[in-house]
């Protein structure tokens, strides 16, 4: 391949480039759209971006689902039914890569860089590729419920786990390395493309969304249950008598505290809404993220 480009007159030689399978999806879906178009497209010696936009409507959504992100786990729905994506498997790709790269002994920082680089670039393909499956059932399962999605603020996390604080180097380590805002930047382009509005809460509707309980509004308590292998991730309520796992209840209340905001993106969350079905927990479904189906 190859393009020469005299003094004065441009020398226009085609050439072919094979695009994945994404792109030429995208591209030949939307050949009767007329409102689809391709903007641009710059061309590197290793990479093509091709720029393209439509007009999406907006879909009328009647309901919302919250999304709460965890270290092993994405968790979404409301009130009616919870989907929880295991995604312990980005936990252990980035051990892995950690202790590959630690057993590199050689003294040389050219190499060293040049390891890291490689490994570093693996183990994001390898987890956003998860990511993308994840965030692709999430948006299609919006659309198909007409659902807005509600995110929570949780740009003080990485304050959270800082040196000086009480944790350990490991779990520090740990816990920053895990990209929370790649999957949200994942739904948010996707969502955008689908119609489905995002309601961001602020930082004071985010607080006790994984504390208080959705059906009477209490805070839970922990009753020594991060002891207990079984209950580990649950919390008790003393009104409600029961246990409640705190990803799905943190979804729950995002999804109300949403509700207010329908419509309006600015309207007020700060009146909270109860969730007032007697009795009835929310279906909860399991998927484990490594096993969706392909992108
Ligand atoms: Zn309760």
């Amino acid at each position: 391949m190859k393009v020469t480009f005299s003094r004065y007159r441009l020398e226009t030689q085609y050439f072919e480039i094979l695009l994945n399978h994404h792109a030429r999806e995208i591209l030949c879906n939307h050949e009767n759209n007329s409102t689809f178009k391709v903007n641009s497209f710059v061309l590197t010696p290793d990479h093509l971006s091709i720029s393209y936009s439509k007009d999406v409507p907006e879909v009328q959504c009647k309901n919302t689902t919250g999304i709460d992100r965890n270290l092993r786990n994405v968790t979404v729905g409301d009130c009616n039914q919870v989907v929880q994506y295991d995604i312990a498997k980005a936990v252990r790709i980035a051990e892995n890569t950690k202790s590959i790269v630690s057993s590199f002994k050689r003294n040389d920082h050219r190499i060293r860089k040049k390891l890291y680089s490689k490994y570093g670039t693996r183990r994001k393909n390898r987890v956003n590729q998860m990511l993308h499956k994840v965030s692709k059932d999430i948006v299609q399962h919006a659309v198909q419920r007409k659902h807005a999605l509600v995110f929570e603020d949780i740009r003080y996390i990485r304050k959270m786990y800082q040196k000086g604080n009480w944790q350990g180097k490991k779990r520090r380590g740990t816990m920053n390395g895990w990209s929370f805002s790649e999957i949200k930047c994942q739904i948010e382009y996707k969502s955008r493309w689908s119609g489905i509005p995002i309601i961001q809460l602020s930082k004071s509707d985010t607080r006790g969304t994984s504390t208080l309980c959705p059906r009477c509004g209490k805070r839970l308590q922990d009753k020594g249950a991060w002891n207990d292998p079984i209950r580990k991730r649950e919390l008790w309520c003393d009104t409600c008598q029961r246990w409640q796992d705190r990803d799905v209840i943190a979804v729950m209340n995002q999804s109300l505290r949403g509700l207010p905001r329908l419509g309006s993106s600015k309207g007020d969350a700060g009146e909270a809404m109860k969730w007032n079905v007697d009795n009835a927990l929310p279906l909860i479904l399991r998927v484990d993220a490594s096993k969706l189906q392909s992108v």
